[in-house]
């Protein structure tokens, strides 16, 4: 792309109603957020379980930077990995019960480390068609040949792990969706086929399962089915970073050989206190995924008698179907001027003609705010009706 390609292409981008503009989004309080001057109900942050402002999550931060400092000053192997990282780690594998966690910066690059550390050229990497970005990238990295299926489409990946993959890697909530991968299926799959397969699991973990364990705990699967966890802490935990649990001998390779971990500055040892804070409340704090699954009920049902198109999703991510990316713009525009911020997710996050308002629902909403969304949704519509007649 040379530098006169560029407005050509901005143009191209802004005509398809695919122009991509930030926000200026201030957090007040809970779901609350300050957008243009006026304050809103956030309905689009991952932020499922309302911890990301929690009191306690905010003081372990505080005392985590005060006996910490704020920058880790180094990578793991280096001087970065304090008692802070060293306890979530161990926290995070009795969690997940499994026998090691590993600390990575972010999601994006524990899947590009992971993926490239396990295979390589000549290696076959299976994936859903609908999988997160980061595992779609991490094959390209690994230079492995990556095989897609169908989304959900069980026989599509018995196929292609036939072929001789060496790993299948899957979301177990999918991101844009809200729906979960057919696990127990795919694990038997993986097994026959002896690759490993790889969960990551951003949107199911504090979630799902009553101990909030996740898509994992959901279907009641361990190590011996799911070999390879990866979890992000940015959104149920509402702090921030990523990690792989798994065996012994799995956490000392990657150690070794994943680029993605090695070659980075460790999250801040405060972020590290904040998350075993955070950790602690999911842990303690069933009522929030109770009151999660009474907002989704509740939003599913006042969608539903709307005529809204809504997915086949049971999870806090409840998109409501449009399909044309500026008609979805257009929507997202209007709701915002009715007080509620829903971002739409357009190709090429989402498959071209599947553009989406992809509405989140957080245990910091309350009854009434999902309510003022369906009243929104409402107005809107009547809008339309009274513009096309
Ligand atoms: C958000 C997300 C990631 C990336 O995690 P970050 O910590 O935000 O980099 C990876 N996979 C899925 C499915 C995600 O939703």
């Amino acid at each position: 792309m040379k530098r006169d390609d560029l407005d050509r292409e901005l143009e191209r981008l802004a005509a398809e109603g695919l122009y991509r503009r930030r926000r200026v989004v201030d957090p007040t309080r809970g779901a609350l957020q300050r957008v243009d001057g006026r304050e809103v109900v956030g309905f689009c942050s991952n932020d499922y379980l309302g911890l990301a402002d929690h009191p306690e999550v905010v003081k372990a931060f505080r005392r985590g930077a005060e006996r910490y400092g704020v920058g880790s000053g180094a990578s793991h192997l280096i001087t970065g990995h304090t008692p802070a990282h060293h306890a979530l780690e161990e926290e995070l594998a009795a969690f997940t019960g499994r026998p090691r966690a590993l600390l990575f910066s972010t999601g994006y690059m524990a899947n590009l480390g992971v993926i490239s550390a396990l295979t390589g050229r000549g290696d076959t990497v299976v994936e859903d068609r609908l999988n997160h970005a980061s595992l779609i990238d991490a094959a390209a990295l690994a230079a492995a040949r990556l095989r897609r299926y169908r989304h959900n489409d069980v026989a599509g990946a018995v196929a292609r792990l036939a072929e001789g993959a060496a790993l299948i890697a899957v979301d177990g909530v999918f991101s844009m969706d809200g729906d979960l991968a057919p696990l127990p299926e795919l694990a038997a799959a993986a097994k026959v086929a002896d690759a490993w397969l790889m969960v990551d699991d951003a949107h199911g973990l504090g979630v799902l399962g009553a101990r909030g364990g996740g898509t994992l705990e959901h279907y009641g699967l361990g190590l011996e089915e799911v070999p390879i966890l990866m979890g992000t802490l940015g959104k149920g935990f509402g702090t921030f970073g990523a990690f792989i649990a798994g065996e012994e001998a799995l956490i000392e390779y990657l150690i070794q050989r994943a680029r993605g971990y090695i070659y980075t500055t460790a999250m801040p040892a405060a972020v590290a206190e904040a998350t075993r804070a955070a950790l602690r409340l999911v842990e303690r704090e069933g009522w929030r995924r109770d009151h999660l699954r009474t907002l989704i009920a509740r939003f599913r049902r006042g969608a539903a008698r709307l005529g809204a198109r809504l997915m086949d999703s049971t999870t806090p991510i409840q998109p409501l179907f449009v399909g044309d990316p500026g008609a979805a713009t257009r929507l997202s525009d209007r709701l915002l001027e009715r007080g509620i911020l829903v971002t739409a997710i357009r190709p090429p996050t989402v498959p071209k003609g599947t553009a989406r308002l992809r509405v989140t629902l957080s245990a910091a909403h309350t009854e009434g705010d999902v309510d003022r969304l369906l009243d929104a949704l409402e107005a809107c519509r009547h809008e339309d009706g009274s513009s096309e007649g």
